[in-house]
């Protein structure tokens, strides 16, 4: 059996108060073990002490340690960065930059100087699609996704196929026939096609491999998808996707919705 170890501690975060120590890594479908969940951190130091075990010295300036770009540092813990990795840092503002522009987020000094990307604020422009469902009768619904632009109904119709094969774009709507299908599934599946960064975390979801990236945003593989629809529960990964969860993205969806009804 393939198993993996981490040191991961449950004080040292809310979500890992859940944690139990032999669990499943929904990122990585094989068994982990945390035997030191309930260890605090003088435990860790003094087992360290105890066994004079080695130390990486970067403990000397930080108090944990993960990646160094690692949005959740403070601002002391960045200016540290700053002054001990400054080629780093530089390549850091670098990407947050061109970032800046390819968003098109006017506040740099806000965004990249003042930590705001670590909070992911970037500009409130509105995704404008609506869902509108316009037949339902039966156990049968017929929903109209309408778009601003080709791109979006592309993104969601290179996923769509893992919910139904039951749809046809027209113009800018792409009409969707749900037979048993929840419209929640349908929501879920809009929001993270739409919101998809192509970070590939939610590829292994998929038993049959169908999930796959196609330019940089998550699309299925229509002859390996049996439409199980696992990859659309919300859990093990929250919201089945990393960037629907946290973006804002997601509130302007369903704000548009109930607001204005596109049909
Ligand atoms: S987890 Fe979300 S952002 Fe990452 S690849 Fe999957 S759909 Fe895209
Ligand atoms: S998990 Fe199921 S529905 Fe999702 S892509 Fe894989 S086979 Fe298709």
């Amino acid at each position: 059996m393939t198993t993996f170890v981490t040191g991961l501690r449950r004080n040292e975060s809310t979500g890992r108060n859940g944690y139990t120590e032999v669990d499943q890594n929904p990122m990585v479908p094989i068994t982990q073990l945390n035997p030191m969940l309930d260890w605090t951190e003088d435990d860790v130091w003094s087992y360290i002490n105890a066994y004079g075990l080695p130390v990486n010295p970067l403990y000397e300036h930080f108090s944990r340690i993960g990646c160094w770009c690692c949005p959740h540092k403070s601002s002391s813990e960045w200016q540290k960065i700053q002054r001990m990795f400054p080629q780093k840092a530089a390549l850091l503002k670098k990407n947050l930059e061109n970032l800046t522009d390819r968003l098109g987020i006017k506040d740099k000094q806000t965004f990249i100087d003042e930590y705001g990307w670590t909070y992911w604020i970037h500009s409130t422009k509105k995704v404008s699609i609506g869902i509108n469902t316009v037949c339902q009768g039966g156990n049968s619904t017929t929903i109209i996704l309408a778009a601003d632009s080709g791109d979006q109904l592309e993104r969601i119709a290179k996923l769509l196929p893992a919910l139904t094969s039951d749809f046809r774009i027209i113009g800018n709507r792409l009409q969707v026939n749900l037979k048993d299908i929840s419209e929640q599934r349908l929501r879920i599946l809009v929001e993270r096609a739409l919101n998809c960064v192509g970070c590939g975390a939610c590829l292994s979801n998929c038993v049959n491999c169908a999930l796959h990236l196609e330019n940089g945003n998550i699309a299925v593989d229509v002859n390996s998808c049996t439409q199980c629809h696992a990859c659309l529960k919300t859990y093990p990964l929250k919201g089945s996707c990393i960037a629907r969860h946290y973006s804002p993205r997601r509130a302007a969806l369903i704000a548009l919705d109930e607001s204005s009804g596109t049909g």
